[in-house]
């Protein structure tokens, strides 16, 4: 994509899983992070959600408002919308911004003008979360990949202390 000269009228689109949601905002975005608390991990079904957050009067969903479902938190006030058909979660507006709203990062296809810097809730990082480690090729499995235990401490302490893992041999080649 062309390097964009005119911020106000510049935009990114994004979409749920099965389409009927279609939704754009406005670039570059006013910020974007991680987001680790266990009520964004489990809205999402994943190890932590990364958002970005805009403007909500540079929000503007494109298609299918109606299949949108809202669910609040009540201890919190804090709203999750996601699509009624398939479920992924599309906003998240939090009381004490009430002019901004987040979108989860992987709905958008192209480039929003933020990078994921920020991390909220970093203490509840899961130690099941991928970091990066270095992966090898699982013999007889094509596309998969895995971590060799030896090549973590952290992940061998656990090993041992969690009956009915796999031991360290168990897929190796
Ligand atoms: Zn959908």
């Amino acid at each position: 994509m062309a390097k964009v000269k005119t911020e106000n009228t510049a935009s990114a689109q994004g979409q749920c899983l099965c389409g009927a949601v279609q939704f754009e905002i406005g670039i570059p975005a006013r910020w974007a992070w991680h987001d680790h608390s266990a009520a964004s991990r489990r809205a999402h079904g994943a190890a932590y959600a990364t958002y970005v957050g805009c403007w909500r009067s540079r929000f503007r969903v494109t298609k299918g408002q109606t299949k949108i479902t809202r669910f609040q938190e009540k201890a919190t006030g804090r709203t999750r919308s996601f699509c009624s058909r398939c479920g992924t979660p599309i906003i998240y507006e939090r009381p004490h911004a009430p002019q901004m709203v987040n979108i989860p990062r992987a709905l958008i296809g192209g480039r929003t003008g933020r990078e994921p810097r920020y991390h909220i809730a970093i203490a509840e990082l899961q130690d099941w979360t991928y970091l990066g480690e270095p992966l090898v090729p699982l013999k007889g499995y094509p596309g998969v990949v895995w971590e060799r235990p030896a090549a973590k401490k952290r992940r061998q302490v656990i090993r041992g202390q969690s009956p009915g893992f796999p031991a360290p041999d168990d897929h190796d080649e």
